[in-house]
């Protein structure tokens, strides 16, 4: 049987028209679900009749974080159109490659990246383009909603989005996510949070991101919540909106790096935390002794595991083993089938680190325009991760770090994240990452580099000491650099690859 795609904005306008969808921080907007689906209406004729977008052409945003981006992303769906989200910190060149691979009948962008935006377009010949605020705002009135007898036909297994992956580990790829990926989504991760109606979401991260519009700004609008939008991340204000729990707002989902910044704000201190009844994180490894950090203010922090090409959640901790298996990703969420297997394709022992493999409705049939990545990364319908993971008796996941990040070390391999996790341990780090470099007598040795606090002293002696009593030799860093900031990509994770170039003779191709 074919399940057809339903909209949930056309949904629970019917069912409870006057409740808050979405609230626009920057300007105080608020958008009902009435309100939100006569918008979308309003925007898929638009697109439909005078940018003469068709069933399966693309339709790319550019744009800071913003309800309309949600707007587009329903109206494609009315279409039967395929939404494709840009990361904002992109260059032009990185944009380009983007956009010429994904090939959009129409640029949407907002008027802070309009110049950038209208250039990728020029470059990529994009048929047409459309700027959020008056321009769209006046598109919108010039037209009545498309009528539902015009809405095509769309069934779970039509792509709804492409979405280009964090380019963590080299050139980001365009993973096809379908209707019924989003669907399973929403309901794994409603059950491992409880999303419902009265969800209040607080939108910190990137909607281009699969963590900021998949965790959990879509769970939260399947089940007729209310996402809050942030247009980018701002701690201070992240801190004051948790405190006043404006709206109601009780989840927040974060990579580790918005927790970290939290945590080192003047204000985390004195934040009243009591209306957080979700914080998630993921998307990077998560230090433990920053889990603990939030522990301490009583919010107990469910890590999850995912990937863009899993839209995204695989595992995830429930709210009651978060304390007592901080470090965890937990367990595989509803809807899902994992496996860790060994390098020769069999299946690895409790305890024994393997490569995590994902099979289920949450996982791409494949990349767009990436026949080679599409035979190298499936066998028999399951995904491999490229991260490698292992699970303790009880069931409960560990990842432990990227295979391409892991290096070996006089025959011994060593995850980085291991490393990093006793780094964090030292009060006067801020940051830190650990790469392989080469070693002319282990092959392969650890280089550590690192941040230290503002108005911390650091010798490279009393990190080496630290990490000796904490660590077997093999897994100790040999030198430490100390820098002012580490790299990172788009979402807040560390971009190993420019590391490897800085401190590597041999750059990597990126
Ligand atoms: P690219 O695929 O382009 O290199 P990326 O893998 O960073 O980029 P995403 O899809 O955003 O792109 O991220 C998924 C990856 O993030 C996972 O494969 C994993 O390596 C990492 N990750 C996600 N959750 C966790 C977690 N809880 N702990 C450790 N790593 C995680
Ligand atoms: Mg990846």
């Amino acid at each position: 049987m074919t399940v057809r795609y339903y909209d949930w904005i056309a949904h629970h306008a019917m069912r409870t028209p006057e409740r808050l969808a979405v609230v626009n921080l920057a300007d105080g907007r608020e958008f009902s679900y009435a309100r939100m689906h006569d918008r979308v209406g309003r925007l898929a004729a638009h697109l439909s009749v005078n940018l003469g977008v068709n069933a399966g052409d693309r339709v790319a945003v550019l744009a800071q974080n913003a309800p309309e981006t949600l707007e587009v992303q329903f109206a494609c769906g009315r279409l039967g159109a395929i939404f494709v989200p840009l990361n904002t910190r992109l260059t032009v060149a990185e944009l380009t490659y983007i956009v010429g691979d994904a090939a959009p009948r129409v640029m949407v962008h907002d008027a802070e990246l309009a110049a950038t935006a209208l250039e990728v377009a020029a470059a990529c010949q994009t048929p047409a383009s459309l700027q959020f605020d008056a321009p769209y705002e006046a598109a919108l009135a010039a037209v009545q909603p498309l009528p539902r007898a015009a809405w095509a036909d769309v069934s779970h297994d039509d792509v709804s989005t492409i979405m280009y992956t964090s380019g963590t580990t080299g050139r980001p790829k365009g993973a096809m996510i379908t209707h019924g990926m989003t669907f399973f989504n929403c309901v794994n991760l409603g059950a491992v949070a409880g999303v419902s109606q009265s969800t209040v979401q607080l939108l910190v991260l990137p909607l281009f991101h699969t963590g900021g519009l998949n965790c959990y700004v879509n769970p939260t609008l399947h089940a007729g919540g209310l996402v809050l939008v942030m247009r980018a991340f701002d701690p201070g204000a992240t801190l004051r909106l948790i405190h006043d729990k404006a709206f109601g707002l009780n989840l927040l989902f974060g990579v580790p790096s918005i927790y970290q910044f939290l945590c080192q704000h003047p204000d985390f201190d004195k934040t009243d935390f009591s209306g957080l009844r979700v914080g998630g994180v993921g998307g990077a490894p998560m230090p433990v002794p920053l889990l603990r950090i939030w522990e301490q203010r009583g919010v107990a922090l469910q890590q999850g595991y995912g990937m863009t090409e899993t839209s995204p959640a695989v595992l995830a901790l429930d709210q009651a083993d978060a304390a007592a298996r901080a470090g965890s990703a937990g367990k595989p969420v509803l809807h899902t089938e994992v496996c860790v297997m060994r390098e020769d394709g069999t299946l690895a022992a409790p305890g024994e680190i393997g490569e995590l493999w994902v099979r289920g409705p949450n996982v791409t049939p494949g990349y767009w325009n990436r026949p080679d990545a599409n035979a190298s990364s499936f066998t028999d319908g399951w995904l491999h991760t490229g991260d490698a993971t292992r699970v303790d008796a009880d069931g409960f996941f560990y990842i432990v770090d990227r295979w391409k990040d892991m290096y070996i070390s006089g025959g011994e391999n060593v995850y980085p994240a291991e490393v990093e996790d006793v780094l964090y341990q030292m009060p006067q780090i801020a940051e830190a990452a650990i790469i392989g470099v080469p070693d002319e007598r282990w092959g392969e040795s650890g280089l550590a580099v690192v941040v230290v606090k503002p108005g911390q002293q650091l010798s490279e002696d009393q990190v080496h000491e630290h990490c000796r009593a904490r660590l077997a030799r093999f897994k100790c860093p040999r030198d430490i650099a100390f820098v002012e900031a580490l790299p990172r990509n788009a979402t807040g994770k560390v971009h190993k690859p420019t590391l490897r170039g800085q401190f590597v003779t041999e750059p990597e191709g990126v």
